[in-house]
This record gives structure tokens, sequence and C-alpha cells, in this order.
């Protein structure tokens, strides 16, 4: 069964999050913004085996440890989906703009599509293209744990800004009611920032995408 670690990178509080087989050990970082010797000091208490990072869009706080982990670990980068390399390629500008220390770039060796599957261990992810805060966004989502890492897609009580570059707020809207809600109110979700929820409880009560606005 799939088991989770979050823990919160940069003075962005990114939930950056470890997810691993409990069968295998072997685990998946997922969104390492950034802190990564927090991240490995975090990989060795569990005892875990890094195989992979996972990463959901091309926004610095989620990204910018990744060429650091790649270069001490030599960690295959899956994901996100291509449309999102236009913000990959701008790490220099996004560290100017975000105030963060120059970052060194990176390329995935794998982009993500709706549909494909992701292995970590013995536990499946699915994957599901949701873009709306950027074009290329993705979502990790274990069937058998109830479990989805949403990114910035949808937060406790809020969702995604949409006022970036190829930014679309209807798009993010209905990923999310037409692709996350329908996998269950029971679903748990980390989101990229803050405290977790779950798909019912947004349903019923995120003033941006709850069922009482949508008849
Ligand atoms: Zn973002
Ligand atoms: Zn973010």
């Amino acid at each position: 069964m799939l088991q989770y670690q979050i823990i919160p990178v940069t003075h962005y509080q990114q939930n950056c999050t470890l997810l691993w087989c409990d069968q295998t050990r072997e685990a998946a970082v997922v969104d390492p913004g950034g802190d990564v010797a927090r991240i490995l000091a975090e990989v060795e208490r569990l005892q875990l085996k890094l195989t992979q990072i996972l990463l959901t869009h091309g926004h610095l706080d989620h990204v910018g440890g990744t060429a650091a982990l790649v270069q001490l670990r030599q960690l295959p980068v899956i994901g996100p989906h291509q449309d999102d390399m236009f913000w990959i390629g701008m790490l220099s500008q996004q560290a100017q703009m975000m105030g963060f220390a120059p970052v060194a770039n990176f390329t995935p060796d794998r982009f993500l599509h709706e549909g494909d599957k992701v292995m970590v261990g013995q536990a499946e992810l699915e994957v599901f293209h949701c873009p709306g805060h950027t074009p290329g966004h993705v979502v990790f989502f274990c069937r058998e744990a109830g479990l989805a890492q949403v990114g910035d897609v949808l937060f406790q009580g809020s969702v995604g800004r949409s006022d970036f570059p190829r930014g679309n707020h209807q798009q993010l809207v209905d990923s999310i009611r037409t692709k996350l809600f329908p996998l269950g109110d029971a679903v748990k979700f980390i989101p990229g920032h803050g405290p977790m929820s779950s798909f019912g409880q947004e349903r019923r009560t995120n003033p941006f995408v709850a069922d009482k606005h949508y008849g």
C-alpha cells in the first residue's frame, strides 16, 4: 500500500511529498522545490530507496531542487506534461521573480499524459492532465490508497491561481469538476501548499468549485 510523508520546502512552504510502497520501500519524491538536504534526510530517516522524481508542474517552488537531486542521486525525472516546458525553460526568470537563489536547469526524462500510469514499487499512480493553473499540470492518483497529489490545482478552500501566462480559470474549474471530483468524495488529497482535505469536503464548502455553484 502507498504511504506518504509531506515535507514543506522553501519559503513558499511547498508540500514536497515522499510517496512509497511499503512492500518494497521504493519511493518517489513529488515536487522537490528545494531544501534538498532536508528531503534526503527524511528519505534516510524513513529508510526508503529513492527511485524517481515526479513533477506536477513547472513552477520553481515545485521543481527548484530537481537538478540538484539528479546530480546527487541520478534519478529519472518524470512529468509534468510537455506543455509546461515553457515554464521549465524559464527557471532563472522564475528564481528572480520569486526571490530564490539561482537553480540549475533540467530536462524531464518522461513527459506525462492523461491516462498514463506511474509505478512506485508495487503501487500504481494514475495520471490526470489538469490544465488551468499551468497548461501542463498533472495530478497523481493512487486508487488503492484513495490519495491524490494535486499540486496547485486545488487547495483546502481555494483553487490555484490562473493569472499566469497560459493560465485559464474556467479550464482549471473544469479540470477539478470533471476529472478529480468523479474520483470520489472519500479521496484525500495533498495540495501544493497548505493542509490536506478531501474531494467531498471541497464539493461541499470550496467557494470556487462547490456543487451548489454548479446546478
Ligand atoms: Zn504553481
Ligand atoms: Zn506552488
